[in-house]
C-alpha cells in the first residue's frame, strides 16, 4: 500500500496550483492534487512520499535510456561549464555540429539536413512550413493542403495541432481546418468482422487516395503519418499500409513526413522505425523525445537532400528558410543528446529492445482473456490495453474512468500508467529487463482486476 501524503508533499501541491497543467480543465486548475514526483533511477521513479514505482509510460513516451544517467548529466555539466548558449544565427557550437553529423549519418536514405527545435511539436510544425515553402520555391503556391488521420496526434502548435486527430480535444480551440484534412482512423480493429486483414488494408490506402484525388494532386502538399499512431492510443495500422502509403505519395508527387517523435531512438528497436521495421525512406522526418531521453528538451527535423536538390533546380536565386528558434541546435541539449547516443551505442540499446519485445507482448497479450480487455496493441517497447466494460454498450467516458481507477490501484502496487480515453498505454523506459516486464504486467493485471470487482 502506498504511504500516506506528508505536510511537504502537501505543500508542493498547494504550490501547484499556480502551474497551468498540458489539458488541465481551466475551471478548477489545481482542483487536482496531483501525484509528486521527487526521483527516477533506471524504469523507476519515486514520489515525495516514498514510494517507487515503475515509470510505465517512460515519462511521456521520452525517457528511452532510463532515469539519472551520469554520464548524461556530466555532459551537460560540462558543456554548461563550456558554454552555455550562442546564436544558432551566426555561429555553430561543437555539440550541435557533432550531433548533427552523426544524426545524418543514422538517418534513412537522403535525410542529411539535420534542423534542430525545441521539442516535438516544432519539429513537425517546420515539416509542415518547410513543405509550404518547397512548393513555392518550385512555383506551386496552390500545392498547401495538408492529409492527416482520425487518431494521429502531432503536437500542440497552431499547426501541428492542426493535423491531429483527437477530435475531443481539437473541439475549442480554432484549427486550421481550411488546409488540413483527416481521413479515417487506420486501426484495423475497427473493421466489421466478416472483413480481412488484407481488405481493410486496401481500404486504408484507398481513403489516401481518395483524398488526394478529391482535393488534386496538384493541391495537395503533404501527408503526414506517424507509423503507430501514439497517443491515439497505440494504433498499429494493418501490415502493408504504411508502405503503400508512401508509395502512393511518391505516384502522386505529395510529399511523406514522418512522424517519429515517439518511434524514433529505439522504441520499436531501431534508431528510425520508418526505414528499419516499415521499408519506407519518407521525405522528411520528425523527432524529439528520445533524442535527448527527455533529459532536455530538443526535436530535429530531417529533410531530404531530393527536397534541397529540387529547390536549387528551380531557380538560381538565394532560398532562406526564414525559420528557427533562439535554442535551434542548443549546445546543452546537444551535448544532452550526443551522451545519450553513447549509452545507446555501449549498452547495445537496440538490441536490448529487440529481445525483450516478444516477452513483453508474450506476457500483455496473457491479459486478453479478463473480461474487460477489448484489444490489446503491442509493438516494440509500446502497448495500448483498451479496455470496455460492456462490449454491447461502449462508452468512453466509463471506461476511461475505469481506467483513471485502474491507475490508481497500479499506484498504490508499484506501477504508473497512462490512461488514454479507454487504453492504458505503455512505454517504459527501454532498459527494461524481463524480470520487470512480468513485474509491470503482474501489477497490471491485479489493478485491472481489482477495479473490475468493484465496479460489478
Ligand atoms: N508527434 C508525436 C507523434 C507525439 O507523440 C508528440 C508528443 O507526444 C508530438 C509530436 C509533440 O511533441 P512535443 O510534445 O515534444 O512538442
Amino acid at each position: 500500500m502506498a504511504k500516506k501524503p506528508t505536510d511537504e508533499t502537501k505543500g508542493i501541491q498547494a504550490k501547484d496550483r499556480y502551474f497551468l497543467h498540458p489539458w488541465e480543465d481551466v475551471t478548477s486548475i489545481g482542483a487536482e492534487a496531483r501525484t509528486v514526483i521527487a526521483k527516477g533511477d533506471g524504469i523507476h521513479i519515486t514520489d515525495s512520499d516514498g514510494n517507487r514505482l515503475i515509470d510505465g509510460p517512460g515519462g511521456m513516451w521520452c525517457v528511452n535510456v532510463g532515469h539519472g544517467r551520469e554520464e548524461i548529466v556530466e555532459a551537460v555539466a560540462a558543456q554548461m561549464r563550456d558554454l552555455t548558449y550562442f546564436s544558432p544565427w551566426s555561429a555553430t557550437a561543437p555539440p550541435a555540429a557533432i550531433l548533427a553529423e552523426r544524426l545524418a549519418g543514422l538517418a534513412p536514405g537522403d535525410l542529411n539536413n539535420v534542423f534542430f527545435t525545441t521539442g516535438g511539436s516544432t519539429a513537425v510544425d517546420s515539416a509542415l512550413r518547410f513543405a509550404f515553402f518547397y512548393n513555392n520555391c518550385l512555383g506551386r503556391p496552390d500545392k498547401k493542403h495538408i492529409i492527416s488521420r482520425v487518431g494521429a496526434y502531432h503536437g500542440s502548435t497552431h499547426l501541428a495541432a492542426s493535423c491531429s486527430g483527437k477530435m475531443l480535444e481539437k473541439a475549442n480551440m480554432d484549427m486550421d481546418e481550411d488546409r488540413v484534412h483527416l481521413i479515417p482512423n487506420p486501426n484495423p480493429a475497427l473493421r466489421p468482422a466478416s472483413m480481412s486483414l488484407e481488405d481493410i488494408c486496401d481500404q486504408k490506402v484507398a481513403d489516401l487516395e481518395n483524398k488526394i484525388l478529391e482535393l488534386g494532386p496538384d493541391k495537395v502538399a503533404a501527408f503526414i503519418a506517424e507509423p503507430v499512431l501514439a497517443s491515439g492510443g497505440v494504433i498499429i495500422p494493418p501490415e502493408g499500409y504504411y508502405r503503400r502509403c508512401h508509395e502512393l505519395c511518391r505516384k502522386h508527387d505529395v510529399l511523406f513526413i514522418a512522424d517519429e517523435v515517439v518511434t524514433a531512438f529505439g522504441r520499436l528497436g531501431h534508431y528510425f522505425a520508418s526505414r528499419d521495421v516499415f521499408g519506407v525512406e519518407p521525405d522528411m522526418l520528425t523527432t524529439a523525445k528520445g533524442l535527448t531521453s527527455g533529459y532536455v528538451p530538443m526535436g530535429a527535423l530531417f529533410i531530404s537532400d531530393r527536397l534541397m536538390a529540387d529547390i536549387k533546380a528551380a531557380g538560381n536565386e538565394p532560398k532562406g528558410f526564414f525559420s528557427g528558434f533562439t535554442y535551434s541546435g542548443h549546445p546543452v541539449a546537444a551535448a544532452a543528446a550526443l551522451a545519450n547516443l553513447d549509452i545507446f551505442e555501449r549498452d547495445a540499446l537496440l538490441e536490448h529492445v529487440r529481445n525483450v519485445a516478444p516477452h513483453f507482448e508474450k506476457r500483455l497479450q496473457e491479459l486478453a482473456d479478463l473480461p474487460m480487455v477489448r484489444d490489446i496493441r503491442v509493438k516494440g517497447l509500446m502497448a495500448g490495453v483498451e479496455c470496455c466494460l460492456n462490449p454491447e454498450e461502449p462508452d468512453d467516458e466509463r471506461d476511461m474512468n475505469f481506467l483513471l481507477e485502474v491507475d490508481e490501484i497500479c499506484q498504490d502496487n508499484g506501477l504508473l500508467l497512462r490512461p488514454v480515453y479507454s487504453s492504458a498505454v505503455l512505454s517504459p523506459p527501454l532498459t527494461i529487463t524481463t524480470t520487470q516486464i512480468d513485474a509491470l504486467v503482474g501489477i497490471l493485471k491485479q489493478g485491472l482486476e481489482t477495479a473490475w470487482e468493484r465496479r460489478i
